[in-house]
């Protein structure tokens, strides 16, 4: 599933189109109304942790890749398309993703403050959130899409590996300041993804996640769907600290 960093650059992509109306519009997901778009002016693109939300007038279309969601610019790709929007100097089209159309205004319905890469994030609400929740395995509460968005599988496994943290550490067993050095890795590597995607680096520079060695101890990585969520943890028993509460 794309993360914020990728949606993030997707919307840096799509750039170019802001300002421009759009000629035609196609595809088979459903709740669009195709017909209303034709002639309508792209205003703004927006993104919220892994949605990309692209802003006419009256209404926004909420884009959400899911797991297996593709995007091809300029392009397009042999499968079924969902959502086909052609720009006077050119297309974009996404395929297996789930659209949205969204009268209401975005600021009743998205806080900002939540985002790891939005300018507005605010590290001392998300750590308040997380606290309230001392139960939780930090391999779960740090994917909540309302308290981290943008923060993902890969960025989880990145991020509980640069701060030591084991996945299977409750949240209220860790210290208050390795909780805060948890965020603040998480704003500051999703910035650092980003910049590898704006490089255009094509391999990518996990440390951990679906890797086999920890680069630390030099020892094999466990590799193991933790957590409520059962998304696949990667991670060191020698340098990541277990914190757990005793029950
Ligand atoms: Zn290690």
């Amino acid at each position: 599933m794309p993360e914020g960093p990728r949606i993030a650059f997707l919307k840096e992509q799509l750039d170019p189109f802001v300002g421009q109306t759009l000629v035609e519009a196609q595809g088979t997901a459903k709740n669009i109304p195709f017909a209303l778009l034709p002639e309508q002016t792209l205003i703004e693109i927006k993104t919220f942790g892994k949605e990309l939300l692209l802003c006419f007038p009256d209404f926004a279309l909420r884009i959400h890749l899911m797991f297996f969601g593709k995007y091809a610019i300029n392009a397009e790709l042999n499968r079924e398309l969902q959502l086909g929007l052609m720009f006077e100097t050119g297309v974009v089209n996404f395929y297996a993703c789930d659209c949205r159309y969204i009268p209401e205004p975005l600021d009743q319905l998205y806080d900002w403050t939540t985002d790891v890469l939005h300018p507005a994030f605010d590290q001392d609400k998300a750590l308040e959130q997380l606290q309230r929740k001392p139960d939780q395995l930090i391999c779960d509460a740090i994917q909540d899409q309302t308290i981290l968005a943008g923060v993902g599988n890969g960025i989880k496994n990145e991020v509980l590996f640069r701060t030591q943290l084991h996945p299977l550490s409750t949240v209220g067993a860790i210290p208050e300041i390795k909780l805060k050095n948890l965020i603040r890795t998480c704003v500051a590597f999703s910035h650092e993804y980003l910049s590898w995607k704006q490089e255009g680096a094509n391999t990518n520079n996990w440390l951990v996640y679906q890797r086999n060695t920890c680069p630390r101890d030099l020892v094999p990585l466990r590799k193991e769907k933790l957590g409520k969520t059962k998304r696949s943890c990667y991670y060191c028993e020698m340098c990541q600290e277990l914190y757990s509460s005793a029950f």
